[in-house]
């Protein structure tokens, strides 16, 4: 947990989100600004500032995340396909930093990051 993290928080439970899937290790929610009919957002539950922080001992967990990813595309009807994102820092358009992946689709994408 890090103050003044919004995801650290969405983990939490202090502040709400429309969550769709929780674990031991992972929180997947609704986007609050969705960029496509589906935007999820789907987060470690361990505070990881950007992709490139994860560590040898986090690719189990990135790991699982794929594997939730492939469980979600089911439950989202998004058997046609989807797009799955993580924006890396300021460079790539990061604006939370918390590790998180964008997952889209459903219809038309918005250009993205704008
Ligand atoms: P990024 O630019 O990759 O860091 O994306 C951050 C994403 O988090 C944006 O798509 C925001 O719309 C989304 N976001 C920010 N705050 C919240 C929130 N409280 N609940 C859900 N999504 C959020
Ligand atoms: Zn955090």
């Amino acid at each position: 947990m890090v103050e003044n993290c919004i995801f650290c928080r969405i983990v939490n439970h202090e502040i709400p989100a429309k969550i769709i899937y929780e674990d031991d290790q992972v929180v997947a929610f609704h986007d609050i600004s969705p960029k496509a009919p589906v935007h999820v957002l789907i987060i470690p539950k361990k505070h990881i500032p950007t992709l490139a922080h994860v560590q040898e001992e986090d690719l189990p967990l990135i790991a699982h995340i794929h594997k939730v990813v492939l469980q979600l595309q089911q439950e989202l009807g998004l058997q046609n396909g989807f797009r799955l994102i993580a924006n890396c820092d300021k460079g790539g358009g990061q604006e939370v930093f918390h590790l998180h992946y964008h997952m889209l689709g459903g219809g038309k994408i918005e250009a993205f990051p704008e």
